[in-house]
């Protein structure tokens, strides 16, 4: 962080031309005034890392038109009933023993049912016993099972906004626009911690895209982490046939969120899998901060974890030291471990090609 510049300040009170004007920048200007923003709140090189785990996959009832998991469109994806409580907890072990140093847990429910309540507390239970951050995605709360999760140590939960409230009717018919917001202030209500983002590529404007990231900043407070998905296209579901993304565009909206929530880890998510080794620089460069790391993205294909090692290692970058914090150096230690043998093979590598 470079604690000689001035701090850019909080706020809530952004209007859709203030945020139409960052996206119409210059390219070159936008990312130079991110980065900026970004220096002066966060250590520039430094990542944080997550692990996903779908709980419950597939069979959903929503209609959210970008999901395998809808039970509304024929994707192939098999439907798994919630998982063991103790299959998770091994599967946490593992993405501790990888390096993560948070572990988020996703089923695809429109909300959790009383029956539910019990093994998903047990999940955040484990998962904190095992050193881990926690976070949950499980479709929309109430208060009382906000506060639930709350009490078993839940630290995050995710909810996406997915796009601008003009657009949104376009995408998901299901739940509403106010539906997802009250879920959000009903886990700020509880002492949670807030993951909420959205999507980009479903065909919406540069208007909606500004939309969305009017809503996230003007919450009454930012969230803690802000995931920017680029759509993943499944055959099968309405929005298979999209027309591809520009990655600039993407890049631009990773760019207005982090000038937007200066103080909010801006998480790259699904989509990386099509995303190339520049695209990820330029992402890291314009403000992103947090990556999942991993083979599987709930059900859509992740990078091989070794490739972002790979790339972290090449670009000099860190994972966020959240574990050493926590007084457990053991996965800290031995993602490091992984990024010096990205690093050894980078130089075997050069040496090879310059031979
Ligand atoms: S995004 Fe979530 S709520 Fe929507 S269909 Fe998929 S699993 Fe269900």
């Amino acid at each position: 962080m470079n604690a000689a510049a001035p701090l850019s300040f909080l706020r809530n009170d952004w209007t859709r031309p203030e945020i139409e004007a960052l996206f119409a920048l210059p390219f070159n200007d936008l990312l130079f005034r991110a980065a900026t923003v970004h220096r002066q709140h966060f250590e520039p090189n430094t990542v944080q890392v997550s692990t996903l785990l779908s709980i419950k996959t597939g069979a959903c009832p929503e209609d959210c038109k970008y999901c395998p998991q809808s039970n509304r469109y024929d994707t192939g994806l098999e439907p798994e009933k919630l998982m063991e409580v103790q299959k998770v907890l091994d599967e946490a072990k593992a993405a501790k023993a990888q390096g993560s140093t948070r572990f988020c847990m996703g089923a695809a429910w429109r909300s959790p049912k009383k029956k539910d309540m019990p093994y998903v507390t047990a999940m955040v239970r484990g998962v904190k016993e095992l050193g881990l951050e926690t976070c949950m995605t499980l479709g929309m709360l109430t208060q009382d099972q906000a506060d639930e999760l709350s009490e078993a140590g839940l630290d995050y939960y995710n909810h996406n906004l997915d796009t601008s409230p003009e657009f949104y009717g376009e995408i998901i018919t299901t739940r509403t626009y106010q539906d997802r917001l009250t879920t959000l202030d009903h886990v700020r209500g509880a002492g949670i911690k807030v993951c909420s983002g959205g999507i980009v590529g479903m065909g919406e404007s540069v208007r909606d895209r500004a939309g969305l990231l009017q809503q996230l900043a003007n919450l009454p407070q930012h969230p803690e982490s802000v995931p920017i998905n680029m759509l993943v296209k499944v055959e099968g579901t309405p929005l298979a046939e999209q027309q591809n993304l520009d990655s600039f565009d993407f890049i631009r909206t990773i760019a207005v969120a982090r000038i937007l929530m200066p103080q909010s880890h801006v998480r790259l998510s699904a989509g990386r899998e099509a995303m190339n080794e520049e695209m990820h620089a330029l992402a890291y460069f314009a403000g992103a901060n947090s990556i999942f790391y991993g083979e599987k993205l709930l059900t859509t294909p992740n990078p091989a974890a070794n490739k972002d090692m790979q790339l972290f290692a090449r670009l000099g970058i860190k994972p966020e030291d959240r574990a050493v914090e926590q007084g457990d150096d053991e996965a800290e230690h031995t993602l490091h471990e992984r990024i010096e043998h990205a690093q050894n093979d980078k130089l075997f590598y050069d040496a090879a090609r310059a031979n």
